[in-house]
């Protein structure tokens, strides 16, 4: 399925404020406004007090592409389930307003969103023709943002802390590919597993596996000294 750029769609069906040129009807004005400006506090709040998004946005700073609130964030609705999205063309983050529900909820969705936009940053990725690409950075989306971290509890009690987390972190980043592409089933498991390893074990920017707001803080803390470290040489 790789390379078949013109037949694909780039998930922006997800997005219908993305591109289309027009708002979506139906709404009434009072609500979306309502959950516009819910979504922009709730924003407000991840990204000056939430651990992982703070340490992310450092991150990017260092990295050389540094995130404006203004420029990078957008608040939107959105069809179906879908909570956020990395718009790679315009590098902006997409915060599904109508979808988003609440504080630790938005924590999540835009961490997760970071951590695709540092992907971004870092390295060469190929969103859209190249499906290994996208499942790397599902696969470090998925393990780093918390998104496997509260869990279900009978699966951690079948396959212990460790495992479960892994299962849930294929399990996601699967779903995730399979709801921005056009790929066969078989073709999104087949790269997940190819880059699984790899991908999983590349803890960048946070050093480790953040589990909890705790370790996130540890991770945030450990980075910025490794900042004043090399400023010091
Ligand atoms: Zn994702």
């Amino acid at each position: 399925m790789e390379g078949s750029q013109a037949e694909e769609d780039h998930g922006y069906h997800l997005f219908p404020e993305r591109h289309s040129g027009e708002r979506k009807k139906g709404f009434t004005l009072p609500s979306i406004f309502t959950k516009h400006r819910k979504c922009q506090v709730m924003l407000n709040i991840a990204l000056e007090t939430n651990p992982y998004a703070k340490l992310l946005m450092d991150a990017m700073k260092s990295s050389g592409c540094t995130v404006y609130k203004d420029r990078h964030f957008s608040c939107e609705e959105c069809d179906g389930a879908v909570s956020g999205g990395f718009d790679a063309a315009s590098s902006e983050i997409v915060l599904c307003q109508n979808n988003i529900q609440n504080q630790s909820h938005m924590n999540r969705v835009v961490t997760h969103e970071l951590i695709h936009a540092y992907d971004h940053c870092r390295a060469h990725v190929d969103w859209f023709n190249n499906v290994r690409h996208l499942a790397c950075s599902e696969i470090r989306a998925a393990n780093l943002s918390g998104d496997c971290s509260l869990g279900n509890e009978l699966n951690r009690f079948k396959f212990g802390f460790k495992e479960h987390h892994k299962v849930c972190v294929r399990d996601r980043a699967l779903r995730s590919i399979l709801a921005v592409r056009k790929v066969s089933r078989e073709a999104a498991e087949k790269a997940v597993e190819d880059v699984f390893d790899t991908c999983f074990n590349d803890h960048e920017p946070f050093g480790r596996i953040p589990h909890s707001k705790r370790d996130a803080k540890y991770a945030y803390r450990d980075f910025q000294n490794r900042d004043r470290y090399f400023a010091n040489l």
